[in-house]
């Protein structure tokens, strides 16, 4: 007995690509028998996403004429995830404000980015991102980042520690924290936004050797850069060997919401005229608004809205994602 020609593949994997959002690859019949093989690559894809293209795949092509059995092997791309610090000199300049509506920016402008807030000592992003009731869950001994309401997943410093006890971690203990944060299942994101702890003491200086951001951002309010504070974070970041993206200006010229003038409580283009004298770039500057304060009280960010409020934070994530694309972006191989 003759076996029966095997279909032609063209249409077979027509089908898959459209069961698989184009994510199959090598498709072949693996023996005479009517089995077919391929690759489905899993990047990205949660565990629940995996299995539902999975089974897709079977359930569409295991009743296509000819086909016996399905095959599938998956592949993983491994994503190279590059690290971007946030720092300030000091604490209440706007370094962990800037941090989550920079990264809500980026992730609005089609990145994959992922924030932690590793500010041990005032871990403030669950409430930024008015993500104070989810905890992170864990698969084996990785956590799973919360997923938030603007497209970025993010673990926080708090959401590990033990709600309102004050956060008196030591070195190593710090140290370990960090490390379960950075290196939690971050999925497809490709670009981590680390609100670090204010100042320059053992915690940022073992994070920064340990985890080497590809690049580091600094929140100024507009008198601060001339002055000792902001100074010693450049200087952490040179020590490391961190390089400086630019310098942020936050809290730059009041906008009175009575009178509607403007005035300048804490100068004005301070930052950006030290910035460029010891040339680090400028990256932007984010005007001192109540508004920026009460939505973000609220857990409403304002880089996830369509106001005016969201523009400088835009303008500021334009520019971090041209740095980042200068210096070329995902390296690819295959994992498990
Ligand atoms: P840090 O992380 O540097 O300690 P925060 O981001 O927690 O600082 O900000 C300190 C306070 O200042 C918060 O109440 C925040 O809402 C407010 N704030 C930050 N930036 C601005 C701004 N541009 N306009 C108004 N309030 C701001």
């Amino acid at each position: 007995m003759t076996t029966p020609a095997l279909p032609d593949l063209a249409a077979l994997t027509d089908l898959a690509a459209t069961l698989s959002q184009g994510r199959v690859s090598g498709l072949r019949w693996a023996d005479g028998d009517g089995t077919l093989a391929l690759v489905l690559d899993i990047t990205g894809l949660t565990d629940a996403e995996r299995e539902a293209a999975e089974s897709a795949l079977r359930e569409g092509l295991s009743t296509a004429p000819g086909v016996t059995a399905v095959r599938i092997a998956m592949t993983r791309a491994r994503i190279t995830r590059r690290i971007i610090a946030v720092g300030s000199g000091k604490g209440g300049v706007g370094k962990s404000t800037l941090s989550a509506n920079i990264a809500i920016a980026l992730a609005r402008q089609g990145r994959k980015v992922g924030l932690v807030d590793a500010d041990i000592y005032g871990p403030s992003q669950p409430r930024l991102f008015g993500a104070e009731d989810l905890k992170p869950q864990a698969r084996g001994n990785r956590l799973i980042p919360v997923q938030s309401r603007f497209g970025v997943p993010m673990l926080s410093t708090g959401q590990i520690a033990t709600p309102g006890q004050a956060i008196a971690w030591r070195g190593p203990m710090a140290g370990r924290a960090l490390e379960q944060l950075i290196d939690a299942e971050w999925g497809d994101a490709d670009l981590l936004i680390v609100d670090l702890p204010p100042g320059t003491g053992d915690v940022q200086l073992s994070m920064l050797q340990k985890h080497k951001p590809v690049g580091a951002v600094i929140i100024s309010t507009p008198q601060d850069l001339a002055l000792m504070d902001a100074q010693r974070a450049i200087g952490l970041f040179d020590q490391m060997q961190v390089p400086i993206l630019g310098v942020v200006e936050n809290m730059a010229g009041y906008l009175c919401p009575h009178c509607g003038e403007i005035s300048d409580p804490f100068g004005h283009g301070g930052a950006e005229a030290a910035a460029r004298d010891q040339g680090l770039e400028f990256l932007g500057r984010v005007p001192l608004d109540i508004a920026i304060r009460t939505a973000s009280d609220d857990g409403a960010p304002p880089a996830a809205s369509d106001g005016l409020m969201a523009q400088p934070f835009a303008a500021i994530a334009v520019r971090i994602g041209a740095w980042l694309d200068a210096r070329g972006g995902i390296a690819s191989g295959h994992g498990p």
